[in-house]
């Protein structure tokens, strides 16, 4: 426990250093990480070049512990990753942070939240905190959707009556995503837990006409390519974001949670639809982050949701950033 803090703010110290990218942010300890698992203040912002990144706080999914949870580790496992990183074993923290990247004067979200009083009940935090980020959300031109689990999609849908919560935007989203969704007879094959939620959006998503399709590496915003990452889902996608001589990974899932990921990478989550997919993705995109000296963010690492990877031995170290 002591070893691994320490280890952890050495290797923070060492890159924060390294890294010029985001002045604003500083590095924190595992125990400031648990802090973060339900901050105070639900938003924040930091630079990656001239592009403003504004971090908001959803909300925390409390999971209870269950053994099908990570498909190769048992619950005991991945208690003991939680204690290491200085987080609470009681259950397991799933955190969800939204960005909104401003680019120029152009608004692009990057995935819409859960929705309020859609997904969990202490995940409904995103429209507060949007607006008290000074964001408007019919300014929001584009929104880049990484897949199409609840927790990233349901935030488009009003709650009773499914109308688009974002109608005059461009909803980009890869086209395998896309397809396997909504391809006809999709929800009959689907597991019973994803049925309804299936049904939900494939009665829903087809019929609105501001999706755009788009491949592996297209340009979907100024200085934002689509970076195929399947496993997780189907066509689930990371962007990544560059301007001047700053890169910002946004992951969304591939690393899932750093507490349990980063230092097992081979662990298959339930939700890693693919697994074995998931896990060769998951070590491609913290590789390649790491060589490219990338800051990373994801949906459901600790708020802001930001920081960075070392390698260490087989798997890796995380560093939050606040
Ligand atoms: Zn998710």
């Amino acid at each position: 426990m002591m070893d691994l803090s320490r280890r952890t703010l050495m290797a923070s110290a060492a890159m924060a250093a390294a890294f010029g990218i985001n002045k604003r942010l500083a590095f924190v300890s595992p125990a400031q990480a648990e802090a973060q698992l339900e901050p105070t203040v639900g938003f924040a912002k930091y630079k990656v070049g001239s592009v403003e990144v504004t971090a908001m706080y959803d909300g925390i999914w409390r999971k209870p512990h269950d053994p099908a949870f990570i498909k190769n580790a048992s619950i005991e496992d991945t208690k003991e990753a939680l204690a290491k990183a200085g987080m609470t074993t009681e259950f397991m923290p799933i955190p969800l942070t939204v960005v909104v990247l401003k680019i120029g004067d152009k608004f692009v979200m990057i995935d819409s939240g859960s929705g309020v009083g859609q997904w969990q009940p202490n995940a409904n935090h995103l429209p507060d905190n949007m607006k008290a980020a000074g964001i408007d959300p019919g300014k929001i031109s584009t929104i880049l959707v990484s897949h199409f689990h609840p927790d990233h999609v349901w935030g488009l849908l009003e709650k009773g009556t499914n109308a688009p919560v974002y109608p005059n935007a461009e909803l980009v989203v890869s086209s395998t995503e896309y397809k396997w969704w909504t391809e006809e007879g999709r929800v009959e094959k689907l597991p019973d837990a994803r049925k309804a939620a299936g049904k939900r959006i494939a009665e829903n998503f087809p019929n609105w006409k501001n999706w755009k399709l788009v491949q592996d590496n297209a340009e979907v915003a100024p200085g934002v390519r689509v970076v195929a990452a399947p496993g997780h889902t189907p066509g689930h996608s990371a962007f990544l974001v560059a301007s001047g001589n700053q890169q910002l990974m946004v992951s969304n899932d591939v690393m899932y949670v750093p507490a349990l990921l980063a230092p097992h990478p081979d662990w298959q989550g339930a939700y890693d639809q693919d697994g074995p997919t998931a896990v060769a993705t998951r070590r491609k995109l913290i590789d390649r982050v790491i060589a490219d000296k990338m800051m990373i963010c994801g949906a459901h690492f600790p708020f802001p949701g930001a920081g960075k990877f070392a390698k260490d031995g087989d798997g890796y170290i995380f560093t939050s950033a606040a």
